[in-house]
């Protein structure tokens, strides 16, 4: 049965909003909905969250459990995709397969969940089973789905020129796209340059990470982080490593920070983790051993959970820049 035209799908604004947000909105309004998408992350949401979730998971599920609270009452459908592989031969955290099994079991009265399921490790052609499994929900015109897709993919396409040839990070470059925003922002000729590392998710959710880029920007910082970079600059460090990392994001991290030490571009690096979180505390001990044997560039680590204080990251924060300041200046 085809739905009609006014459906309203609810995106949230958590996990992987911030790599693919760009390919979902565009999809989903293409095939006839309006997307609604939750707002930036605030106390409310995240004290939903905490609420619905159980006590071990994660910061940015519990985030994420949050965004669908807020949305669920306003949307015809919510969109949480069983996400178990988005790169070849590759996996993400196993926390993403079950999100949608995780949020039903948690949070009553839900819309109907698209939890169409994503799996690229055996074929990349897989995601096109993925978007029509999706499009079949608002059509059964295959023009019209590919259609949609196709919009989709040069939105998405756009979305990651702006990252990397722009050096925007993911909520400016959507604000661009949506032409809130129609600044390009001039590189900044900063003295410290410092590549923060760790999941999108946590990075740029400013509520989790205690808008930590605006504070290193308003400390005089150049922040890069492995988002902007080239795929080919990622994938060439990554595979200097003596065994293939198969996650995706352990790989992302661990080539970036690689790229930022052999290219001698940054003065520090800072890893913000996840508390409790499996691959993070992996990653980051991988990206410890590789930066003290390599280099001489400190690094610090950030481990963040819902209890997390602003006070004693800002203390943390300006301690790891005042020395860096002092390296630089001898
Ligand atoms: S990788 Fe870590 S932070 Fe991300 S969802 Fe899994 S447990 Fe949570």
């Amino acid at each position: 049965m085809e739905v009609d035209m006014t459906v309203k799908v609810g995106i949230p604004r958590g996990l992987m909003y911030y790599y693919y947000y760009p390919l979902w909105q565009e999809y989903f309004t293409n095939l006839g909905g309006e997307v609604l998408t939750s707002p930036k992350t605030n106390k409310a949401i995240l004290d939903m969250g905490v609420k619905s979730a159980l006590d071990e998971t994660c910061l940015p599920v519990k985030v994420f459990y949050g965004h669908v609270a807020w949305l669920k009452d306003k949307v015809d459908y919510i969109f949480i995709p069983r996400l178990i592989s988005v790169e070849w031969k590759e996996y993400i955290c196993p926390k993403f397969m079950g999100l949608p099994d995780m949020i039903r079991a948690n949070i009553s009265g839900l819309p109907a969940v698209i939890d169409t399921t994503l799996d690229m490790s055996k074929s990349p052609k897989n995601k096109l089973k993925f978007a029509r499994e999706i499009g079949l929900i608002f059509t059964s015109n295959p023009w019209v789905m590919a259609n949609a897709w196709k919009k989709a993919v040069l939105k998405q396409k756009a979305y990651e020129t702006l990252l990397v040839s722009k050096k925007m990070f993911p909520e400016e470059a959507i604000a661009y796209l949506q032409e809130k925003n129609n600044r390009i922002l001039e590189a900044n000729n900063y003295r410290l340059n410092i590549a923060l590392l760790g999941h999108g998710y946590n990075i740029y959710d400013s509520y989790i990470s205690m808008s930590i880029i605006n504070k290193l920007r308003e400390r005089g910082v150049n922040v890069y982080t492995a988002d902007l970079l080239e795929v080919e600059e990622i994938n060439n460090e990554a595979a200097k490593l003596p065994k293939r990392m198969f996650w995706t994001f352990g790989r992302k991290s661990i080539g970036g920070a690689s790229f930022f030490l052999s290219n001698n571009k940054v003065d520090g690096m800072i890893h913000v983790a996840s508390f409790g979180c499996g691959p993070d505390s992996m990653v980051g001990e991988l990206i410890l051993r590789q930066t003290r044997r390599n280099s001489n560039i400190p690094i610090l680590t950030l481990t963040i959970d819902e209890h997390s204080g602003e006070a004693g990251v800002v203390t943390r924060l300006e301690a790891f820049l005042d020395m860096l300041s002092r390296r630089v200046a001898l």
